[in-house]
């Protein structure tokens, strides 16, 4: 299934903005301190499996391409672990910005994509996380 938003989320300046602040408000996250150094990614035990990388996101969202973001399965693959947090030098929480998207995305949709994305050997933390997560 095809996950997609109506033109609420595409890209006027003024409609990015607001995805933003409100981004900003959930998360509590500044966007803007991120420099793209790509540890959170480097680090991420489920980074194989999307299709942006978490500091992908960040820098997606700095652009203003959020219909790129909502699109991707990386937000709903993200297990919540927080091992990116743990090595931002910018004090950042790819994490809460996972979390974030997810939270908008719901707002907006009632549908989530299927993603079933893990195979082989994986942290057993990321299938508990993705299956309370998506199966609940
Ligand atoms: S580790 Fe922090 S500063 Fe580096 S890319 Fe990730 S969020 Fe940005
Ligand atoms: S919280 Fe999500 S984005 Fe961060 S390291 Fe874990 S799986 Fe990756």
């Amino acid at each position: 299934m095809r996950f997609s938003l109506n033109s609420e989320t595409s890209g006027t300046k003024k409609e990015n903005a607001a995805i933003l602040d409100e981004l900003e408000m959930i998360t509590e996250e500044k966007f803007s301190n991120c420099f793209q150094c790509a540890k959170c990614s480097a680090g991420c035990p489920a980074s194989e499996y999307m299709d942006l990388y978490p500091h992908q996101v960040i820098l997606m969202a700095k652009l203003g391409l959020f219909e790129r973001i909502f699109e991707s399965k990386s937000i709903w693959i993200c297990t919540c672990c927080f091992a990116c947090g743990s090595r931002c030098p910018q004090d950042l929480d790819p994490a809460r910005i996972m979390e974030g998207f997810r939270l908008i995305a719901l707002r907006k949709t009632e549908s989530r994509p299927e993603v079933y994305p893990f195979k082989g050997e994986i942290p057993r933390q990321a299938y508990v996380a993705h299956y309370r997560k998506n199966f609940k």
